[in-house]
């Protein structure tokens, strides 16, 4: 069988460009999955318990991009979700607000913070009053970012972006990244900004939901065409061939594109040294209950060593009486340990530096389209990878 295109790696950037090259551009794809399934980290299973779960982390869909989201629509119908978080902290003075105070003795309020917040971390007076005060300094926005709050030099708004800064960002960041919020990427604290407003909702996209019947059907009638090829459980780096600017599959030259999902660092043989990245550990717990919390995420912004625990019965809409399973997240250096998955990009500018070394090796090779998360060692969210496939199998056909 020849093929006309090959792609490593079947998650969002991998399926979705397959299936476009394949259908619109009628080309025969070959797609190559290391792992033994389709849909990358956005995988779904049931566990032993028969509970929907979401194997690499908890995954929301959401985008204003109507482009990707009918293209999606086309594999699967959406269950109407949309995704509110919670955190939970120790009280920093259980005594002085008594009535407020949860059966568990701990605080908890919206996030990303909002002015429900406010009145929840201030008492309903105090932060209905600093609330106003918080609108009138910022009249023609709905949000403003930690850092740009914490820069404001009103000393009772300055006391806000304090309490925000310890209570949300500082510690949980700590847990996730290992370095404060002005260590990393501002963007990344900018994906939850302090709202303006008493919307809870974690994300503000017009379209968000969960698939139906979940992802892994999704992804499956995505790749199920008959120009399609996919082989799982295969590592395409062990019949891959890059040298000279050709390719070569299984030792024959390959003269068509390549789509590589897969990390940079890696495809090169790491020669200009690892990319840095973060890992996850998940700790999956089954529990004899209908529900465990109230909310699908509630993140642990104080204590605790994991970032959040995900309860999936809330995201999926799943009905399984007496029995609930959550998830824990405990984020650490990535070490390339066999097992480990690079999550997370560490995007600063050493990393890029290094990571372009990698783009410039990639570029050596006209046919070859570095794409994807990794790939692209960027921290691109589902919608995007979706749209970024569709826009190169486009150039492609
Ligand atoms: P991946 O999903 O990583 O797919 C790459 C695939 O390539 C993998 O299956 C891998 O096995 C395969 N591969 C790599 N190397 C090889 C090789 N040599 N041979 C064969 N196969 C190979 N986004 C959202 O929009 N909403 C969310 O709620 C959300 N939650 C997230 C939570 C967590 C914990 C994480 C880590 C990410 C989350 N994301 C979320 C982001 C989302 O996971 C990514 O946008 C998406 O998975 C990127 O798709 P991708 O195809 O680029 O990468
Ligand atoms: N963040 C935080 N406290 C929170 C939620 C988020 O400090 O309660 C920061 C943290 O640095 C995190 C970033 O905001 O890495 C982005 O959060 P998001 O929920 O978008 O991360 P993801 O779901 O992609 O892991």
């Amino acid at each position: 069988m020849t093929y006309d295109a090959l792609i490593v790696g079947a998650g969002y950037a991998g399926a979705v460009a397959a299936r476009r090259l394949a259908e619109d551009g009628n080309q025969k794809v070959l797609v190559l999955e290391r792992r033994p399934h389709v849909g990358g980290n956005a995988y779904d299973c049931l566990d032993q318990a028969g509970v929907l779960i979401h194997q690499y982390g908890p995954h929301i869909f959401h985008t204003n991009d109507k482009r990707v989201f009918d293209y999606l629509s086309r594999f699967t119908k959406w269950r109407r979700y949309q995704h509110r978080v919670v955190a939970s902290l120790p009280r920093d003075n259980p005594e002085a607000v008594p009535a407020r105070r949860d059966a568990d003795g701990r605080l908890s309020f919206p996030v990303p913070f909002n002015l429900d917040s406010m009145e929840a971390a201030f008492g309903a007076e105090e932060g209905a009053r600093l609330g106003v005060k918080l609108l009138d300094a910022y009249p023609a926005q709905s949000q403003v970012t930690i850092l740009e709050l914490r820069r404001n030099s009103d000393p009772e708004i300055a006391a806000i972006a304090g309490y925000v800064y310890e209570h949300v960002f500082v510690h949980y960041t700590m847990k996730q990244w290992g370095q404060t919020p002005e260590e990393i990427d501002p963007a990344t604290t900018a994906r939850v900004p302090v709202r303006l407003s008493r919307d809870d909702r974690y994300f503000m996209d017009a379209y968000q939901g969960m698939p139906l019947e979940g992802y892994t059907p999704m992804f499956e009638r995505m790749l199920d065409h008959p120009n399609i090829t996919v082989e799982t459980g295969v590592d395409a780096l062990e019949r891959l061939d890059l040298a000279d600017s050709a390719v070569k599959l299984d030792g024959e030259a390959f003269c068509g594109p390549v789509i590589y999902t897969g990390q940079a660092d890696e495809l090169f043989g790491f020669r200009f040294g690892p990319l840095p990245y973060r890992t996850l550990d998940f700790g999956f717990e089954t529990l004899p209950q209908d529900y465990f919390q109230s909310h699908g995420t509630v993140n642990y912004t104080v204590d605790g060593d994991y970032t959040r625990i995900t309860e999936f019965k809330h995201l999926t809409g799943q009905e399984k009486p007496g029995v609930t399973t959550i998830m824990k997240e405990y984020s650490r250096s990535y070490t390339g340990a066999d097992g480990e998955i690079p999550y997370y990009a560490i995007i600063n500018p050493d990393n890029n530096a290094l990571y372009a070394k990698y783009k410039a090796e990639a570029d050596q090779y006209p046919s070859l389209h570095l794409l994807g998360r990794l790939a692209e060692y960027k921290y691109y969210n589902m919608d995007a990878i979706a749209a970024r496939a569709l826009a190169l199998a486009d150039s492609m056909i």
